[in-house]
């Protein structure tokens, strides 16, 4: 009876899994061709100057649409990338088109925005990066300082060594750096002196407590002091609340990204959102809307 039992629930895991390796290279097999079917585009996040209301710049979200598979989050496709190594053509595509953006943008209103981009462990490693980056820039006639740079804390650190070289040449080429995630690996804060960053982007998950949770407040505020002691700026990701930008305000954390502002535009969107807020958020409807 209990034997036949666990036969059965094995049978029903060995269906499941091969159910799951089959979804798994069906994806991989739609994501070889997501570039080539134009079914990839970029969403902009605007993050806002905490003292002053102002859009500063916006981070660069990938976005893909399957017609079979729908729309499918960066955190399951990413992944899947990443092994395959289909990363890097797609890491290309996103920096073209940033670049691009960027070079719409001059002579206009928006001029002075940056862009960030989220750079994945192997496209920061590949050969070349950092040249093609600045290359790229140079040709678009692009000031670099309007490019920011976030690598997670992993990145960094696997081959803590090298990459420190590799960073200090993309600071001296005026690039920022941003550290995205923050706080959910294990930086070792002794190293974190000796990298060149610009900023600490305080992840998500400890800024969902505030302004409550005793241990979101103690992180929060130690990545701050942390940030501040040593000349880093810092953006608190997935603000949602006008709480928590208070919160956050009083703590002199420098820029808010999150819902609270705006959720990730289009492109068109975005330039008719950032006109809208053009004079600084406090003055914008959205914001009276959130005080009301
Ligand atoms: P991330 O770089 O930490 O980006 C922040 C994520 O939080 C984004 O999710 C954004 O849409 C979401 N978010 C921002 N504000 C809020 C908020 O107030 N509430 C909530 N619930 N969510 C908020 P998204 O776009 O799904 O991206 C997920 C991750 O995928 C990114 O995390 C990044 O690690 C990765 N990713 C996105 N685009 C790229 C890319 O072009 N290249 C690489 N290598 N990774 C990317
Ligand atoms: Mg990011
Ligand atoms: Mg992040
Ligand atoms: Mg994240």
């Amino acid at each position: 009876e209990a034997k036949a039992q666990g036969k059965n629930t094995f049978a029903i895991y060995q269906e499941q899994m091969s159910q799951h390796v089959s979804a798994r290279l069906q994806m991989e097999k739609h994501l070889r061709n997501a570039l080539s079917n134009n079914e990839m585009y970029l969403c902009y996040q605007p993050k806002m100057e905490i003292t002053t209301g102002k859009i500063i710049g916006v981070e660069a979200l990938l976005r893909w649409r399957n017609p079979e598979l729908g729309l499918v989050p960066p955190n399951v496709f990413i992944p899947i990338a990443e092994e395959t190594r289909i990363i890097l053509p797609i890491s290309h595509w996103v920096v073209d088109q940033t670049v691009k953006q960027l070079k719409s943008w001059r002579n206009t209103p928006f001029q002075d925005l940056s862009i960030a981009i989220n750079i994945s462990s192997s496209q920061f490693s590949a050969e070349g990066f950092i040249t093609n980056l600045a290359t790229k820039m140079q040709e678009a006639d692009v000031p670099n300082r309007l490019l920011e740079i976030e690598l997670t804390e992993s990145t960094v650190m696997t081959n803590a060594d090298t990459n420190i070289k590799l960073l200090r040449e993309l600071r001296k080429l005026g690039f920022e750096l941003a550290v995205d995630d923050f706080g959910t690996g294990y930086s070792s804060l002794s190293y974190l002196k000796r990298f060149p960053l610009s900023i600490l982007k305080i992840d998500k998950s400890f800024i969902d407590g505030l302004p409550m949770d005793e241990e979101d407040i103690s992180i929060s505020e130690a990545i701050l002091h942390l940030a501040h002691n040593l000349n880093v700026r810092v953006v608190a990701e997935g603000v949602e609340t006008l709480k928590q930008l208070n919160f956050l305000e009083e703590r002199q954390c420098e820029y808010i990204q999150g819902f609270v502002i705006s959720k990730p535009l289009k492109s068109d969107d975005l330039e008719v959102w950032l006109t809208e807020h053009a004079e600084n958020f406090y003055q914008s409807a959205t914001y009276r809307a959130l005080r009301n």
